[in-house]
């Protein structure tokens, strides 16, 4: 044995192989001669051993055996009764103490709780032995239903949450607190939720039909020491299997277990586990338990610091294998536990992000909400993230991910007085280049993640490192290189830390964020004991990082700053942090991806429009601030990173539909309320009319453009009934279609003459003078640029719709499409095609695919007008597709060759775009071989270009020089139906002279996700807002104007008179720019500021008057490439408040 000739063993009489040598009379010299046959061991097989000191196979002999001394269940101790809500309802807790005491029923032991979802309130009444309180250390409810708990107070107060089952995360233990003890009884309420931390089924589809089982109603006294010995001689397991080699630590912590096996006597437990608690003592130091939390403060100096930050968490997914209302138990249940943790573990700090989750426990759990304050002011519980869910970052808005930042930090600021330091995004599938220059304006610099350790193709470079976003915005990135964020705080996380760090040579710290999680939890106290044990130990000896606890995420980050000269000796990463996974997300559930975008159009016209309203006529109407709030908040929720991704349980997407439905309702309800005062007695174009109606009625049309640039497009009247074909109305080019149920009207001139035509060949051909288009036996094997004579479509090859037939990846279906898929593709061709439309303003064609169970129609037009006013610009092709989708594990696309070559391809992302490459030269490269992209996305050489336009698609992949564009996909888990039934959507293909830079694609694709709303107004005052737009940005063709919305510190409550309208512009194309803002005159402006996204003061910028009353004002900016800039305009106060 090793041991033998370590002093320290020489106390250890009672170890067997330690036995004094025969033959020799001297005590203190060494023998003259050895007739024992040695101490060698056999490391592996002491190694083995250890796995049989706690429970197994030997567990009514070995340690486990002692760690409860007393367990009760009986009626005299333990009284309860239940009841169960109806349905899936979820009553809370004043409403479920208000029923009628008949309403109880006696619950006992082996109770089946169930269905799957429903939950059920239990009144415990527990009494104790009279003699415990005296004798015991520790009282313990032992409550297990084998699902989610909550335990409260008889006033209401979450007490804890209580995780069943027998599963890594279990806790079930609820200590008594002491004056119950005194009393000698207590009484509890209990909510039981049937589903487990990870939902009802895992990742599979949920089974409705799950019952829960109450194994425990147990009062029970722990034996402490036995627990602390356990919790000893976990550590000492954890380091002997994660030390690496033959280390001399590893050796000493293998010997010390190993006699603490032999020293422990299930007789004679008592003593014998003082003695091994001793014994464990060689490792982690004499009398290092008494020094409680304080063992954080010892071991540091001569080059000893803090290396791995603990710092707890719980990451509750906002919905995922559990609908949004089981997650606001979830956090009640997870931050009350970690409340009382922190009564125990002093050095226990918690970090949630998620605004989101804090306002639902603000409503529904205020006595909690009032503990989590009083934490958040101590700093044990710490605030991070800023924004209002943890959001997926590839597919909202720019916008969209700015309002994330600005509703967290807003509701942060308002709550707690707290602005969140460290944007937080440990679990998004993938992080937007656009992300760093948020993060700053929203009054953050650092960030943290983890999923790029997901990557199933290379192993991303850096651990602490300087983000760099499209803008040249940085912000210091830690991607912890403990590679989770529900580390379980063992010695190998603490390690890894360390080990697995990229860049230790400029950054040596890592963070470990530990706990439960996903499903919610956080620590449980074993981690925190753990952590305790394994910095003993590196206090006591150098071979292990140092971890510490006790200080704040924002300790960590500042370290980072203070030891990397405020990050100069950082690497730097530039632009996006592609996930090199889970690359189905951008596809899967295609109506919660229209959802997400058409609610981020539809916001931007409320706020446009109720803007505009508010400032023209404030005696008629008032700003709907908390309506909008409302919505956004609708949208930001469901933008969370398992919701908007479809890769939810599919009644996660009933709520989500249902989101989406009322903002669809509150929106256009709060865009027409805006109309009626901007445009008085107008109403809005809907539902069909007879094209005589629309004639006879007095007034005009109007349509709203509510984008800052000037458009020139055929608009649609839905119209009943036919005849009177082709009559112009008052003003307008007009055709009516063929079926007669809708007129087309071109809003501004008119455009050039159009066509659509069946050839002698059999083919379909679409044109007009800049355009033809032409089909031929189902696949597009034609499109000319006429003015230039340039064939796009190489030769011999084919566009049109395509499926994958294998869309099959090993894991996570919903989440991943994998590079196989590409492998067995089968092209579609449009069938009974006919000339639908034939022009003067659009013409069209009609054809439907059959394949498998589904069916495909699709109308394919050209309009008369181009896609935007530029000079050259071409008109777009476009696609308006109906599905009725049956298909699972299909892959469907639509693809187009092109006769251009280039080696990247643009797609549009947050406020800007990000180019990929089109080849596989490297693993890097080929891993990107379906990725995510906003309106657009753009294939483009010298001179030429062509783009796809979407209005509720994500996927893109561009490959050499075929372009494709994702539409629809048949994953079954964890939703066995998702994407199952009809689809709507459309896409488009604008071909443009000049390279993207120079080309209208950004405005096109804008245009295309903003249809013209058409308005009928008796009154002549309609001219106004279409002839003079209140904001017009002047000479910078690339800056866009993208969100008009009233200040959020306005007060709308009647009381204040002050004003103010903010702006956000963005530069799009990625270079520098100096626009001007020209501001109607009848928007009086007496400042103007640059701020940050919390609409903070950066700076004030000058307003310049032109000497004409009749003009308005200006100001000038200066925008760097994909800039962002917000501009807070200040409005005169005037006496009647109109402008
Ligand atoms: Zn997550």
């Amino acid at each position: 044995m090793g041991g033998g000739n370590n002093a320290e063993n020489d106390s250890q009489k009672n170890i067997q192989y330690h036995q004094p040598i025969s033959g020799c009379c001297r005590s203190h010299s060494y023998p003259e001669t050895n007739f024992n046959p040695g101490a060698k061991w056999i490391k592996g097989l002491t190694h083995d051993r250890l796995g049989v000191f706690v429970g197994g196979h030997f567990g009514a002999v070995n340690l486990g055996h002692v760690l409860f001394t007393e367990r009760i269940d009986d009626d005299k101790h333990i009284q309860m009764v239940y009841w169960s809500a109806p349905g899936r309802s979820k009553p809370g807790f004043d409403e479920v103490m208000k029923l009628d005491k008949k309403e109880w029923k006696e619950l006992k032991k082996g109770f089946n709780f169930g269905p799957s979802w429903t939950n059920h309130w239990v009144k415990a009444h527990l009494k104790l032995p009279s003699d415990w309180d005296k004798k015991h250390e520790r009282i313990q409810l032992e409550f297990d239903p084998s699902c989610e708990a909550m335990i409260f107070e008889t006033d209401g107060t979450p007490l804890q949450g209580i995780t069943g089952g027998n599963n890594g995360d279990r806790r079930v233990d609820f200590i008594i607190p002491k004056d119950a003890r005194h009393k000698g009884e207590l009484d509890i309420v209990i909510e039981v939720s049937c589903n487990e931390m990870f939902g009802v089924s895992g990742i599979g589809a949920p089974d409705p039909n799950r019952y829960f089982t109450l194994n425990s109603a147990d009062l029970v006294v722990p034996n402490q020491e036995a627990w602390r010995l356990m919790w000893d001689f976990t550590t000492l397991r954890e380091l002997v299997e994660d030390l690496p080699g033959n280390s001399i630590l590893q050796n000493h912590c293998l010997v010390t277990a190993n006699k603490i096996m032999n020293t422990f006597d299930i007789h004679d437990p008592e003593r014998t586990i003082k003695e091994c608690r001793k014994i464990a003592e060689e490792v982690f130091g004499e009398g290092w338990e008494a020094k409680g939390a304080d063992i954080y403060k010892e071991g540091l100096g001569k080059g000893k610091k803090p290396q791995v930050w603990g710092i707890g968490n719980c990451h509750i997914d906002t919905a995922w294998l559990w609908p949004f209302s089981v997650t606001q138990q979830k956090a009640a249940r997870s931050w009350s536990t970690q409340i009382d943790l922190m009564e125990r573990y002093p050095e226990h700090r918690f970090a949630t992000s998620s605004a989101q989750q804090f306002k639902w426990v603000e409503q529904l759990y205020p006595k909690l909400h009032e503990r989590i304050k009083e934490r958040v002011k101590t700093g044990q519980f710490q605030l991070v993230g800023g924004s209002w869910v943890e959001n997926d970052s590839n597919m909202p808005s720019g916008e969209a991910l700015a309002r994330q930042m600005i509703y967290g930090q807003r509701y942060f600021r308002s709550r707690f007085g707290v602005t969140s330091k460290v944007a937080w995004l440990p679990d998004s599938f993938g992080l937007s280049g656009a992300l760093p220059q948020l993060i700053r304006g929203a009054g953050m610099e650092n960030f943290f993640t983890q999923k790029l350790s997901w990557n199933n193709v290379n192993t991303f470079p850096h651990s602490t490192f300087n983000w760099v976003g499209i803008d040249g915005t940085q912000v210091v990135c830690h991607m912890t290189p403990v590679d989770t964020y529900t580390a379980q705080a063992t010695v190998q996380d603490v390690r890894r830390g360390i080990w697995n760090h990229k860049n230790l040579e400029s950054s040596d710290t890592a963070l470990l964020a530990f706990g439960n999680g996903d499903g919610g939890g956080g620590p449980l106290n074993k981690m925190l004991e753990n952590l305790r044990r394994i910095r003993a130990t590196a206090n006591e000896h150098r071979e292990l990082p140092v971890v510490s606890m006790g200080e704040s995420v924002d300790d960590f980050y500042d370290d980072i700053h203070k030891h990397t000269e405020e990050g100069k000796t950082l690497p730097v990463w530039r632009g996006e942090l592609y996930l090199e996974f889970h690359r189905g997300t951008y596809t899967s559930h295609g109506s919660i991806k229209k959802g997400n975008r058409h609610s981020e159009t539809l916001m931007r016209d409320v706020e446009y429009l109720a803007t505009l309203a508010s400032l023209f006529k404030p005696e008629k109407y008032s700003y709907p601030k908390d309506t909008i709030d409302t919505c956004w908040e609708k949208v930001l929720l469901n933008q969370f990173h398992d919701v908007l991704p479809g890769s939810a349980i599919g009644m996660v997407y009933v709520d989500a539909e249902q989101n989406y439905a009322e903002v669809a309702k509150d929106g256009r309800k709060m865009i027409h309320d805006a109309l009626s005062v901007l445009l008085e007695d107008s109403k809005g174009v809907g539902a069909p009319m007879p094209l005589k109606e629309y004639k006879a009625m007095d007034g005009q049309f109007a349509i709203v453009n509510t984008l800052d640039f000037p458009r020139l497009e055929t608009v649609i009247l839905p119209v009943t009934g036919s005849g009177e074909n082709t009559t112009a109305l008052d003003g307008g080019w007009v055709q009516q279609s063929k079926r007669g149920d809708r007129m087309f009207a071109v809003v501004g001139a008119p455009g050039r003459a159009i066509g659509a035509q069946k050839t002698e060949d059999g083919s379909f051909v679409l044109k007009n003078s800049s355009v033809e288009f032409k089909i031929s036996k189902g696949r597009i094997v034609s499109l000319v640029d006429r003015e230039l004579g340039r064939e796009l479509i190489p030769c011999c090859t084919t566009g049109g719709l395509v499926m994958f037939e294998r869309d099959t990846p090993p894991n996570w279906d919903a989440w991943d499409t994998e590079i196989h898929h590409l492998e067995t593709s089968k092209p579609l061709e449009f069938s009974n095609l006919k000339v639908h439309e034939s022009g003067p303003l659009r013409a069209s064609l009609t054809a439907d695919i059959a394949y498998g169970q589904s069916r495909i129609w699709v109308e394919i037009s050209l309009d008369a007008t181009s896609a935007t006013t530029q000079a050259n610009s071409r008109p777009y092709i476009r696609f308006d597709a109906k599905v009725d989708w049956h298909e699972r594990h299909k892959f469907l696309k639509f693809e187009l060759p092109l006769d251009i070559h280039s080696d990247i391809a643009y797609y549009e992302c947050a406020f800007g775009w990000v180019s990929r490459p089109t080849h596989k030269n490297t693993t890097q490269e080929i891993a990107k071989f379906e990725v995510c992209g906003h309106r657009y996305a753009d294939l483009c050489e010298f001179g030429y270009g062509v783009a796809l336009l979407t209005e509720s698609k994500y996927g893109y992949a561009t490959t050499g020089n075929v372009m494709r564009v994702s539409l629809l996909r048949g994953p079954t888990s964890p939703d066995s139906e998702q994407d199952q039934g009809e689809h709507q959507f459309s896409w488009a293909i604008l071909p443009h002279k000049g390279h993207f830079f120079e080309s209208d694609v950004v405005k096109a694709a804008y245009a295309f996700n903003s249809p013209l709303p058409i308005r009928h107004a008796s009154s002549s005052n309609a001219d106004s807002l279409l002839h003079t737009p209140p904001f017009i940005v002047e000479g910078a063709p690339s800056v866009i104007l993208d969100t008009v919305k009233r200040g959020d510190d306005d007060d709308f409550s009647g009381s204040s008179t002050d004003k103010t309208v903010v702006l956000r512009l963005y530069e799009a194309y990625g270079g520098h720019s100096r626009p001007k803002i020209r501001i109607a005159k009848y928007i009086k402006v007496s400042k103007a500021l640059i701020t940050n996204l919390l609409e903070e003061e950066i700076e004030e910028v000058e307003l310049m008057r032109s000497e004409s009353t009749e003009d308005g004002c200006c100001i000038a900016l200066s925008l760097r490439g994909f800039q962002v800039v917000t501009v807070k305009l200040f409005l005169e106060n005037t006496a009647d408040g109109a402008p």
